[in-house]
């Protein structure tokens, strides 16, 4: 039976830079595995690498190529990509394959250039002789073309590598970063706002896999307010993977705390509480550190004194990837991965059920302890463990 030959394929270049602190196999073999998941809905593909390339080649007709080049563009870990047309290594065969393949935008344009890169040294045309017969070709049949060496409008890629030769247009950057996975374990705090799921991507992006925290406080908050974090979760699940999310029940010690402790310092030790339950949950998931959505000064808990106050409960590292980024980069990134119109729905968050008038911006930690000394805190802390509910997102 003879083998399956596609004519089309996806090239894959992942990011060399990347590579230098890290052992290049478990690299390339945690990003081809991550392919392999996040490409099983779009049909049967062959993933395989050679000379620091991913060839990603479907085994039949029926692969959705369109879905499979969108869902390749929110995989970490590739630094550029492209869609190439696959012909036999036979000079006659690459020049009509490449006016074949690139028609459309060769009868469009007006410049061109072509690029050889001819990796199996076998071959008996050197890249130089490459370029220029393939150019002549599409010279010959594009008569209004021209070539333009230094800003062509159309980049003809030829590459005559081990498995055949592979034409195709300008590489599409990839989503950058390090492969999900290969920087560990962590738990997003993740609230139903613009901030912690940008946090969520950016962590993701350095190859971090999540899991989702979430305080909810019904029945100050709605079913709708824990849907539309869901929502949120699912719209970073693809680009950080699949995920889960460990909801908190939350509305008992935000009472207690509204009952027995000094307004000013509500929002600190409701925080303080988050930190403690957040590491429990962080623990038993097997994450090695938290992560917040907080930039400094934008509301009274993220200054240095609340934050201080805050992680001198930490006994994990807690990372706050926006701690230095505006309120509009952090919009930019959100509309980049489509949380933000989500994001902007106006439900209730546990934090603004019970905002303070005037929160201590400078707080101390001697008083907040002071402040929540009245509380039974271990109680609390485990009457709200025994409640979370785990979901798959
Ligand atoms: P966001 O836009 O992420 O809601 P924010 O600017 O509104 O952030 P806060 O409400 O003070 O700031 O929350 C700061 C961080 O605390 C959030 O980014 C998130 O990481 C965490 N957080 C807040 N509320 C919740 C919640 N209900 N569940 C889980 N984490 C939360
Ligand atoms: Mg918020």
């Amino acid at each position: 039976m003879q083998e399956y030959q596609p004519s089309e394929i996806l090239l894959i270049k992942n990011g060399e830079l990347a590579l230098k602190g890290l052992n290049r196999r478990t690299f390339e073999e945690a990003l081809m595995s991550n392919l392999r998941y996040r490409l099983r809905h779009y049909g049967d593909f062959l993933i395989r690498r050679a000379q620091s390339t991913i060839y990603i080649e479907p085994k039949n007709d029926y692969a959705d190529m369109e879905g499979a080049c969108d869902a390749v563009s929110r995989v970490f870990g590739i630094a550029a990509y492209s869609r190439a047309r696959v012909t036999v290594k036979d000079i006659e065969a690459i020049k009509e394959a490449a006016v074949a393949y690139l028609g459309d935008q060769l009868a469009t344009a007006k410049t061109f250039k072509v690029e050889a890169k001819r990796a199996d040294k076998a071959f008996p045309y050197t890249s130089p002789e490459i370029s220029r017969e393939v150019g002549g070709y599409v010279l010959s049949h594009y008569h209004h073309l021209k070539v333009d060496v230094h800003n062509p409008e159309v980049l003809i890629m030829v590459e005559v590598r081990d498995f055949g030769a592979y034409i195709h247009a300008q590489q599409l950057p990839g989503a950058g970063g390090m492969p999900v996975g290969t920087g560990g374990k962590a738990a997003i705090m993740i609230s139903g706002g613009i901030d912690s799921p940008v946090a969520a991507y950016m962590m993701a992006k350095r190859g971090i896999q999540l899991t989702g925290i979430h305080f909810a406080s019904p029945p100050y908050t709605s079913e709708r307010a824990e849907q539309k974090v869901i929502s949120l979760m699912e719209k970073v699940g693809r680009y950080a993977g699949n995920m889960k999310l460990h909801i908190v029940p939350f509305t008992r010690i935000q009472e207690e705390i509204q009952k027995h402790c000094p307004e000013e310092y509500f929002t600190i030790i409701m925080r303080r509480f988050m930190m403690r339950l957040a590491q429990r949950v962080a623990r038993d998931a097997d994450c090695g550190a938290l992560i917040t959505g907080e930039s400094l000064g934008q509301v009274a808990s993220q200054t240095i004194p609340a934050m201080a106050v805050v992680d001198t409960l930490a006994k994990i590292p807690v990372f706050r990837p926006l701690i230095g980024m505006d309120k509009e980069e952090i919009v930019v990134i959100s509309r980049k991965i489509d949380t933000f119109e989500l994001s902007i729905q106006p439900y209730e968050d546990c934090c603004t059920v019970f905002t303070p008038r005037h929160p201590n911006t400078r707080p101390k930690l001697r008083l907040v302890e002071e402040a929540e000394s009245v509380l039974d805190v271990d109680a609390l802390v485990e009457e709200a463990l025994t409640g979370i509910r785990t979901l798959q997102v």
